[in-house]
């Protein structure tokens, strides 16, 4: 590869998204960094389909700039998150609004300074809020180039040198959001389409694109199985928490344990079971109904359960009461 292949490699490049790209999605029609920011952490782990469909929109008229975000609890920033998932990310997105005082900082190291945003956000949001001349990194863009290159272990360090080769610095928002749909729409990674590939000239991976990278062996996640105990009070009301820590933090659940359940549910009625996968683990759990004394302020009428934020194995339980 050289850099005449590599000249060569942008102009079909740029042709191809011109005629094929998706560029009509909201956050490449805009020029608002905030707007931009949210999408790039709503699109980390959850399909364009989905944000766009579901969230995106939703969320912007909700919290429409940075300082309302910030200005936003941390309560409602969940539930407005509620059914993305990660919810860290909703967590992470409102404190960093709150560190901002107002202005999204256009520099890859002051955005890494950010909470939740790491090198790949970071280089996101500087080549598409501010048009900078940076590549973008995401798991498209990653298969994408261990196929240019023929990589069969890639490590971060050897991919962002070959993002940096290959970007084209006179229309780097182009290329990037390019290199992006070249990803999810042609090398996929089942079938690649190859003979439709604007990279075909400098694809080094093509013959056997399935072989970059090396398929990794996956490994079931673990099980973990649980009890579940929904409290409620002789008013009718039911006893939730904000969860802390880092796995689901500041979304509302009930008294949950593992292990001596015989025990702990005694004189509980069983109201089922449910089932829940996560990214790193899969839930198992049998759920059942206390009678209990108590009330104050994590007691909630079954009205105001319904507007806690929760994540969906907790939704699951609702449908049980
Ligand atoms: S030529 Fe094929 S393997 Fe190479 S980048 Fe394009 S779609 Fe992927």
């Amino acid at each position: 590869m050289n850099k005449k292949s590599i000249a060569d490699f942008h102009r079909r490049l740029h042709r191809w998204y011109a005629a094929h790209g998706r560029r009509e999605l909201p956050w490449r029609t805009t020029a608002d960094p905030y707007a931009i920011y949210i999408s790039e952490v709503m699109l980390q782990q959850t399909q364009v389909k989905t944000v766009l469909e579901r969230y995106y929109f939703q969320f912007l008229r909700r919290f429409p700039s940075l300082p309302a975000l910030a200005a936003a609890s941390r309560k409602d920033v969940l539930t407005a998150w509620q059914g993305l998932g990660y919810y860290n990310r909703a967590a992470n997105l409102h404190e960093a609004a709150k560190r901002c005082h107002g202005t999204l900082p256009d520099t890859v190291d002051e955005l890494m300074a950010l909470p939740g945003i790491g090198r790949n956000t970071a280089h996101a949001v500087a080549a598409f809020a501010y048009r900078q001349a940076v590549a973008v990194m995401e798991a498209n863009v990653k298969r994408v180039l261990s196929r240019i290159f023929a990589l069969e272990k890639p490590d971060d360090a050897g991919l962002w040198e070959k993002a940096r080769l290959l970007l084209d610095t006179k229309e780097p928002f182009d290329y990037n959001q390019a290199m992006m749909d070249i990803g999810s729409m042609l090398c996929a990674r089942r079938a690649p389409r190859c003979p439709e590939c604007p990279a075909q000239n400098i694809c080094e991976g093509k013959a056997s694109p399935q072989s970059y990278p090396a398929p990794k062996s996956k490994k079931a996640p673990p099980l973990r199985r649980q009890w579940i105990i929904v409290r409620r009070n002789s008013k009718g009301e039911i006893y939730a928490t904000p969860r802390k820590g880092k796995f689901l933090n500041g979304l509302y659940h009930f008294c949950e344990g593992e292990g001596g359940a015989e025990r702990r549910v005694r004189g509980c009625v069983y109201l089922g079971h449910i089932r829940q996968q996560y990214s790193h683990f899969t839930l198992e759990a049998e759920v059942y109904m206390e009678n209990a004394r108590g009330q104050g302020k994590h007691w909630h009428s079954p009205a105001q359960l319904k507007k806690l934020p929760m994540s969906a194995a907790e939704k699951k339980i609702l449908q049980l009461l």
